[in-house]
């Protein structure tokens, strides 16, 4: 299931990010990057589920009635660059992903 199309942005390019189903491990990939290469765009390629995770939590912890069929109904955008996540809610809270970082 294909959950976050239209919302995840690459903000290194500014290009959306495609989804691609690789055996089973769902994910996304820059636009830029998957047509030129890791040299026209550094972005980092990111598994659906690492994000479904991140976004179950936050709305959870917040007591959300959440499920990953309403995520566009939480969330507002995914930004992805070459070191970082930055998942915009729609209620104006914010999750940050770093190398060795989460903040929900
Ligand atoms: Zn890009």
């Amino acid at each position: 299931m294909n959950y976050c199309t239209g919302i995840i942005k690459c903000q290194e390019c500014g290009k959306n990010f495609n989804y691609k189903n690789n055996n089973g491990t769902e994910i996304y990939v820059c636009q830029t990057r998957k047509n030129r290469g890791v040299n026209a765009c550094k972005s980092q390629i990111v598994k659906q589920q690492f994000l479904l995770d991140i976004i179950e939590k936050h709305c959870l912890d917040r007591q959300k009635n959440y499920s990953n069929s309403r995520l566009k109904l939480f969330v507002t955008t995914i930004y992805v660059s070459s070191n970082q996540i930055k998942i915009l809610y729609k209620d104006g809270t914010i999750s940050m992903v770093r190398p060795n970082e989460i903040i929900f």
